[in-house]
């Protein structure tokens, strides 16, 4: 497979380039350049299917000979450890629990399954490579439990200061050994914009190898598929309708780009719904064909306050650029966070099931989409994240009766290890080429 990117389609580059090098030269998005279809019998009967070997089926045409078989299987063996079960919620109505990996966040796939690819392919060069990463949150410690103990891989991670949850942050400052956290006196956007300097840096690319585990990377954003599959699997198990809408709380877009991506090579799948915060970009053009963001709000989902999300060209050139087609197949909603507290409490109160408030605009989007298109299905909303992670910003009455994961539940005692620097690009250089 080859990928060209989205910004000229003349660039082609192999699975490796694409993974190693993050974005074109150019700027572009990488894309491969034919859409792979499923085997036939694969999606007629999924519930044949051991679910690594469903996995392995769809990422395998991705990558072709690049990665080694037993090698691939091995990834995707190491990539999928935790479950991801298909919880009731009410009358055809359930989640897709994204959260039982390390850090309790669907980004643990694309994570591991990228730390897995690119320490193959950096396998047999003695230079170690350095991964830049800035997180508000979720990301930096997706990416730091994926590439623990990865050798020849060391992962520097810039969040900023007081912003991220105290759970995030334990996630993020108690690994050590390859990773290091550097605490930033100043915003998301801050740090974004110390590691963007950084990569334009020629001197500091003379001392350090750089990287990016950006959630634009092709080794992140694919195997993101997977739990599409292992979800559609679990329904035909159950015997429920086939007929499923999907519901995706979206920030970047990646995510559900990942299961478009899936229907595209032939995964049955009726509707999907991007499901946004009050940052309605996408929302706003499925209206109207204009895409016009505007700066980015905080909201309680603080991991989809995106204005212009990266991946939505991928889902755009998905479907040739048509917006009737778009709409055919996908409707966009949004929701402020009034409205996520609120759907938080009354599924707490009537189902006695906990949401996240990633979680709850999905859920918001999915019983949206139900009542103005009535008719047999079964509505499946991905739970992106445990609760536990935004815990510090529930309802105070919810806060008590949200359960810790027993696997997180020594993080609190850890000691935080990180770096103090202030939001300048110069402070980072100098401590990146002491290091
Ligand atoms: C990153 C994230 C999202 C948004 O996913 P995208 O792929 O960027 O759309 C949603 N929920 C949680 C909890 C996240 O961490």
């Amino acid at each position: 497979m080859l990928y060209f990117s989205l910004q000229n389609n003349q660039h082609r580059v192999s699975f490796e380039q694409a993974v190693v090098q993050g974005l074109a030269p150019d700027k572009g998005l990488y894309f491969p350049d034919h859409i792979p279809a499923l085997e036939k019998d694969l999606v007629d009967f999924l519930d044949n299917y051991d679910d690594l070997d469903i996995a392995y089926r769809a990422i395998h045409p991705f990558i072709g000979d690049e990665i080694p078989m037993a090698k691939l299987q091995q990834i995707i063996h190491d990539t999928l450890n935790f479950p991801f079960p298909l919880h009731p919620v009410q009358k055809d109505i359930y989640t897709l629990e994204l959260f039982h990996g390390p850090t309790l966040a669907f980004k643990d796939v694309g994570a591991r399954f990228m730390a897995g690819c690119l320490g193959y392919f950096r396998r047999n060069d003695a230079r170690p490579v350095t991964v830049l990463v800035a997180t508000s949150g979720d990301t930096g410690g997706a990416v730091a439990y994926g590439f623990h103990h990865v050798p020849g891989v060391r992962v520097v991670i810039l969040y900023p200061s007081g912003k991220v949850s105290t759970l995030q942050e334990k996630q993020l400052t108690t690994l050590n050994g390859n990773i290091t956290a550097l605490e930033i006196q100043g915003t998301f956007d801050d740090c974004q914009r110390m590691v963007k300097t950084a990569f334009l840096d020629q001197e500091l690319q003379l001392h350090s190898l750089l990287t990016s585990a950006n959630s634009i990377n092709v080794a992140r954003w694919l195997p993101q598929m997977f739990y599409y599959l292992l979800a559609a699997k679990q329904v035909k198990v159950m015997g429920a309708d086939p007929n499923i809408v999907f519901s995706v709380p979206s920030g970047n877009f990646g995510n559900i780009c990942a299961g478009v991506m899936a229907a595209a090579m032939g995964l049955s799948v009726k509707h999907f719904v991007a499901s946004t915060n009050v940052n309605d970009t996408v929302p706003r053009f499925m209206l109207n064909g204009q895409y016009d963001p505007r700066p980015a709000t905080p909201t309680l989902s603080n991991a989809m306050d995106v204005a212009d999300p990266s991946n939505f060209v991928r889902i755009l050139q998905l479907f040739a650029n048509s917006l009737p087609d778009l709409q055919q197949k996908m409707s966009s909603y949004s929701y402020t966070d009034q409205q996520t507290v609120a759907a938080m409490e009354q599924v707490w109160k009537e189902q006695h099931y906990m949401l996240d408030p990633h979680g709850a605009v999905g859920y918001l989007g999915l019983q949206q989409y139900l009542q103005h298109n009535p008719g047999k299905a079964t509505g499946i909303f991905l739970e992106t994240a445990h609760p536990v992670k935004f815990a510090d910003t529930a309802p105070k009455d919810l806060q008590k009766a949200i359960t810790i994961p027993e696997r997180v539940q020594n993080l609190y005692k850890l000691q935080k290890q990180a770096v103090l620097l202030p939001a300048e690009y110069d402070a980072l250089k100098e401590w990146m080429m002491q290091h």
